[in-house]
Formats: C-alpha cells, sequence, structure tokens
C-alpha cells in the first residue's frame, strides 16, 4: 500500500496532467463539430442520382398513384442505412437501406423514397407513440465534398448549413383528419376532461374553452407541431451541427405517401427555385448532394435515434430538353 502512495506522489502530477490534457482535446475536438467520424465520412458515394428531366402535366391531386408515371424510368441509388452513432440521443438501426429515385420536370422537383417498414406508425399522440418518418437533407449554395473540403454528412457544420426536408407519417394522417389534426379523443376515444362534469362548464369557462391561445401554448405561439391544418406533411428546417435543428418561417416542401406491402413509398416535391435564401436551390445541369435519414416509429425511433446514411450522395439535375 506504501508503495502505491509513493508511486502516486512520484506520478500522480503527470497522470493529473495527461488528464486534463486529453479532456482539452476532447473538447477541442468537439468544437470543431467532427468529433469521432471516420476520415470516410467525407467522401462523398460514388454512385451518382441523376435527376431526370421529364416533361409531364403536374396532377392536380399529387398521390405517389398519379406521380407514378413520371418517376417509372427513373433509376434509382440504393442508400445504406445505419444507426446513428454519434449524437444523444442515438441508436436506431432497424432500417438498413432505402432506395432514392428523382426527377425534375423545368419547375419542380420530385424525389421518390422507398423502405422496408413492418410496421405503420402513423401516430404519435401517446406518449408511448412515435411516428414513421424519413428526412433528406442537402447543403446551402454550392459546396465541394472532399476529405480536404470536410463538410458533415450528419447534421452539417458551423458555418456550413443544410437545409432538411423531414416527412412525417402523423402528419399525413392530419391532412385528412376532422379539424386539420388528429386531437386526443382520436386515441382515447373515451377520454373526458374536468370541464365535462361541470354541469355549466360552457358558462363558466367561457372564455377558457373559447380560447385556444390560453389553452393551447403550441398553437399560440405558431409551432407547427401544434398547429392543425398545416396543408403539409413536410417540415422546411435548416441546421449547421448536432443541436442546432431549426425549423424555418418559410415552409417550401410537401411530399405524398404510400404504406403498401410492408414498404413505404413517400415522394417529396418542391419548386426547383423556392426563393428562400435558406433553401437548397436546383439549377437544371448543376449538382449537388444529398444525404438522409429514417425513422421507425415502432422501434421508438426519434430525433437522433433514427436509421442514417454516413456519407453524402452526389446529385445532378439533367438539362431541361430545350436549354
Ligand atoms: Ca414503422
Ligand atoms: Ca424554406
Amino acid at each position: 500500500m506504501k508503495k502505491f502512495y509513493r508511486l502516486l506522489r512520484s506520478y500522480g502530477v503527470a497522470l493529473l496532467g495527461c488528464l486534463f490534457l486529453s479532456a482539452t482535446l476532447c473538447v477541442a475536438e468537439e468544437a470543431e463539430g467532427v468529433k469521432g467520424m471516420a476520415e470516410e465520412e467525407f467522401t462523398p458515394t460514388k454512385e451518382v442520382l441523376n435527376v431526370k428531366f421529364v416533361e409531364f402535366d403536374c396532377p392536380k391531386d399529387v398521390t405517389v398513384c398519379s406521380l407514378e408515371k413520371a418517376l417509372k424510368d427513373a433509376e434509382g441509388v440504393q442508400v445504406k442505412l445505419q444507426k446513428q452513432d454519434k449524437a444523444f440521443p442515438n441508436g436506431g438501426g432497424s432500417v438498413n437501406a432505402a432506395e432514392v429515385k428523382a426527377v425534375h420536370d423545368g419547375t419542380a422537383i420530385y424525389f421518390q423514397v422507398s423502405w422496408d417498414d413492418a410496421t405503420k406508425n402513423a401516430q404519435a399522440i401517446a406518449t408511448q407513440e412515435f411516428r414513421d418518418g424519413v428526412a433528406l437533407m442537402f447543403p446551402l449554395g454550392k459546396v465541394v465534398v472532399s476529405t480536404d473540403e470536410k463538410f458533415s454528412p450528419r447534421m452539417g457544420d458551423r458555418q456550413k448549413p443544410v437545409n432538411l426536408w423531414h416527412w412525417k407519417a402523423d402528419w399525413e394522417a392530419d391532412m385528412v383528419a376532422s379539424g386539420g389534426i388528429e386531437e386526443c379523443p382520436v386515441r382515447y376515444p373515451n377520454m373526458h376532461d374536468d370541464f365535462s362534469t361541470n354541469p355549466h362548464s360552457v358558462n363558466y369557462h367561457k372564455g377558457l374553452m373559447q380560447s385556444a391561445a390560453v389553452l393551447a401554448g403550441g398553437v399560440s405561439a405558431h409551432n407547427l407541431l401544434s398547429m392543425p391544418n398545416r396543408g403539409r406533411t413536410v417540415e422546411d428546417l435548416n441546421a449547421e451541427g448536432f443541436g442546432t435543428l431549426t425549423s424555418q418561417d418559410h415552409q417550401d416542401v410537401n411530399a405524398c405517401s404510400k404504406y403498401e406491402n410492408s414498404k413505404w413509398t413517400v415522394i417529396f416535391y418542391r419548386l426547383l427555385n423556392s426563393n428562400d435564401p435558406l433553401d437548397v436551390q436546383f439549377v437544371p445541369g448543376e449538382s449537388t448532394y444529398f444525404n438522409m435519414a429514417v425513422w421507425n416509429g415502432d422501434k421508438e425511433d426519434r430525433n437522433g435515434q433514427k436509421n442514417i446514411s454516413t456519407q453524402w450522395h452526389p446529385l445532378a439535375l439533367e438539362r431541361i430538353a430545350w436549354q
């Protein structure tokens, strides 16, 4: 025991010094926003998503079926997915691949993403429920991605923002729900609240009952998650690395979906040019990159607990025929 204390006296200061240095290096590395990322994550995949120019009349009723014809000759790329393993809350891993196809008609761009999922999770009302979802991510502006020009394929980096399009299965359900949003009684049909047992509740609580602003903080704050009649199934967001995800004021993306034979098919669509400086803009004849994530509600995926691709995927827009 005495020998141990002698050693501690002799080497303790050096040991503490090493610990301090390691902690400092870790913090510095984290500040760069690339903590623990492998070098190959900064090398885009070789396979390119070719976004074909297709002339077609956009259907009035935009559904997966009505867009099928436009996308039928588009070449798909397979995106390998894995669990998210870098930022808390991490996890996922139940979906290991997705197929992405895309076309444009000179005005709008359409991305079709499909993946196998044995469970349709289109409600997230109860605290123990989580939704299925998929997100596409694009760098903002013109960027080069390489091991020399590092750009995180996870959530972007500080000074290297990304635009994210997050489709949510429960938002799709809200589109057809009465009142424009699925409320608690949809999940709990026999629920009652304190007001309903008061014989004079309507008069007594009139102010409260008629005031969404008082009763629903999310609605009064215009939080998209709480808002009925959003008119869209996709949230348009930005990020500059882990922990910076921010919903946009200018929502520009929509999507339709189909769940059939244990498979989700989601088609995102947006104008090539959205006139929003916080959005990716698509130019026929030019290239950019995309990356993606998938959530499986049945496995309690939410937030950072998801299935991700760890590389950027190049995408190239075909020129318009008469360009
Ligand atoms: Ca699912
Ligand atoms: Ca936008």
